[in-house]
């Protein structure tokens, strides 16, 4: 099979994340997340007590962070300067200081020039906001999951309560809608539906069918004679 870019953009909670792992584990592709690359910046900033309007400082701080993301065993590890931060990055208050970095012009011009090494040979199933818009315009299969503000809260609520995080249900969707409003309202490479994706729409949809209709639509661009 080609090896094709496939962008999958959303919001948050859209089942990004788990529809592009299974998607390159379908199709023996690999799998890049954007938005640990944000959010390792973000750890390392409020690390350094960088605060997210700093604008300088930051997109300094983001050219000198080594970012290495690792699959391992179905997973993606990430590290930051050499350290293990997989689990680090994943708090909310990571989360609302990642979509603050993640306005600023001079960091995206970072992390994107890095995205776009990533994938220069294909073969990646690479997911953001965007991906298909502005990292690989030209990404022969884009894909814009989203799914109802209630669905996807409640998808983050019960991924903190496996994690033993409390947070209410009620601040979880609040936080969702606070970050969604800044990823869609900010003026550097908004969260769009980039022309040409598909928009898929998961409210209803188990993990394991969004992940199959990826798959099934990656092979026909691929391999069109099999149609
Ligand atoms: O996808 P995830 O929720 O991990 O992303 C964290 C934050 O990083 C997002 O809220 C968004 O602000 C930013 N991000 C971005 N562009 C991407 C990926 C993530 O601006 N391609």
């Amino acid at each position: 099979m080609r090896n094709l870019v496939i962008a999958i953009d959303g919001p948050v909670g859209s089942g990004k994340s788990t529809a592009a792992r299974r998607v390159a584990e379908l199709l023996g592709y690999t799998y890049i997340d954007t938005g640990a690359m944000y959010r390792a910046v973000a750890l390392k900033a409020l690390r350094a007590k960088i605060p997210t309007d700093a604008t300088e400082k930051l997109v300094a701080l983001a050219a000198s962070a080594r970012i290495d993301l690792r699959a391992q065993n179905g997973t993606q590890r990430v590290l930051l300067d050499g350290e293990d931060v997989t689990a680090a990055i994943r708090t909310p208050e990571v989360s609302q200081a990642a979509s603050k970095v993640a306005v600023i012009e001079g960091v995206r011009q970072v992390l994107v020039a890095e995205q776009r090494r990533a994938g220069a040979s294909g073969g990646v199933v690479m997911e953001g906001r965007d991906v298909g818009s502005v990292v690989f315009p030209d990404a022969q299969l884009k894909i814009f999951l989203t799914a109802s503000d209630e669905v996807r809260a409640r998808r983050r609520w019960l991924e903190h309560q496996q994690k033993g995080d409390a947070i209410d249900l009620a601040r979880t969707l609040e936080e969702i809608r606070e970050r969604d409003r800044r990823d869609a309202g900010r003026e550097h490479s908004p969260l769009v539906r980039a022309e040409g994706a598909v928009l898929v729409d998961s409210t209803a949809m188990e993990p394991e069918e969004v992940a199959r209709l990826i798959a099934m639509l990656a092979r026909e661009i691929a391999a069109p004679q099999l149609r």
